[in-house]
């Protein structure tokens, strides 16, 4: 039988990270689950997994699960760089300690992410990149201030890395969604912002579930290495804003 390629997830215990886990696992792959609650990937109870509890603000950690991983199945082909959290809030009332920790988790954590494969794939000629944006790392809104400008570096880091891979045929996706239903809101700490956010929600009829977005993840990686979708904006077909 043939042997799929490695595929690694940061932020696989819950939401559109789970569920891409969940779907590379199904179509056969190996997979290396991180984040920092374990159980939560333990019950996923996913064959041929690496769990590995790791806060991606730590480049060794990752680095380090990397080469555990590494060792049992072969290089990382696939890494989604998805972990993050949405402190969304008012800027003017907004503790900077908000700021600091989206910084650190959703723009350092996703180079500390690349930094642990990105050489193997340069050297290997081949691999795939997929860096968790946001629509909120296109357009802008009033009360996402931080998290906005978190979601821009990826999306700036995302267009500057592809060009850079292209020559090595590395591939770097962007993935832009919009309201997606995950535990992403339990992040929202400002009880105003939370409140407009979900009003906004209902209004366009729901968010769209984690598990279209792993299987669209899964569609983009399985095209030719030679083709790349280079960004994937996906939002519930109601949402205008
Ligand atoms: P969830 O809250 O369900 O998932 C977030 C994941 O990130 C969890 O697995 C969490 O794991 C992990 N995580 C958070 N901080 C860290 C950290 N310091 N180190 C390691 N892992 C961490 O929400 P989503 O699935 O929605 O979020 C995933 C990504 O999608 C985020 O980057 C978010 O910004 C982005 N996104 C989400 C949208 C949505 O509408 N849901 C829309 C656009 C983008 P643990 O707490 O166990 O460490």
């Amino acid at each position: 039988m043939e042997t799929k390629p490695l595929v690694a997830v940061t932020g696989a215990s819950s939401g559109i990270g789970e569920a891409t886990a969940r779907a590379f696992s199904a179509a056969g792959h190996p997979v290396l689950l991180m984040a920092r609650r374990m159980d939560r990937m333990e019950a996923l109870g996913l064959p041929n997994a690496v769990l590995r509890q790791v806060d991606v603000r730590d480049r060794d950690a990752i680095a380090a699960a990397v080469r555990d991983a590494e060792e049992s199945f072969g290089p990382v082909d696939m890494m989604f760089a998805n972990a993050g959290i949405a402190r969304l809030a008012d800027i003017g009332r907004q503790p900077p300690e908000e700021w600091d920790e989206m910084i650190d988790i959703n723009t350092k954590g996703v180079m500390n992410t690349v930094h642990a494969v990105m050489n193997g794939m340069m050297a290997r000629k081949r691999g795939t990149l997929v860096m968790m944006s946001s629509i909120a790392g296109r357009k802008v809104y009033p009360d996402h201030t931080v998290y906005c400008g978190t979601k821009y570096f990826v999306h700036a880091v995302s267009e500057s890395l592809r060009e850079y891979l292209s020559a090595y045929d590395v591939r770097v996706i962007v993935l832009s969604p919009g309201v997606i239903e995950t535990e992403v809101l339990s992040g929202v700490l400002d009880e105003e912002t939370l409140a407009n956010y979900k009003n906004n929600k209902v209004k366009m009829g729901g968010g769209i579930g984690a598990d279209i977005v792993g299987d669209l993840i899964l569609n983009a990686y399985q095209l030719p290495q030679k083709a790349l979708v280079q960004e994937i904006c996906l939002t519930p077909t109601r949402q205008t804003y």
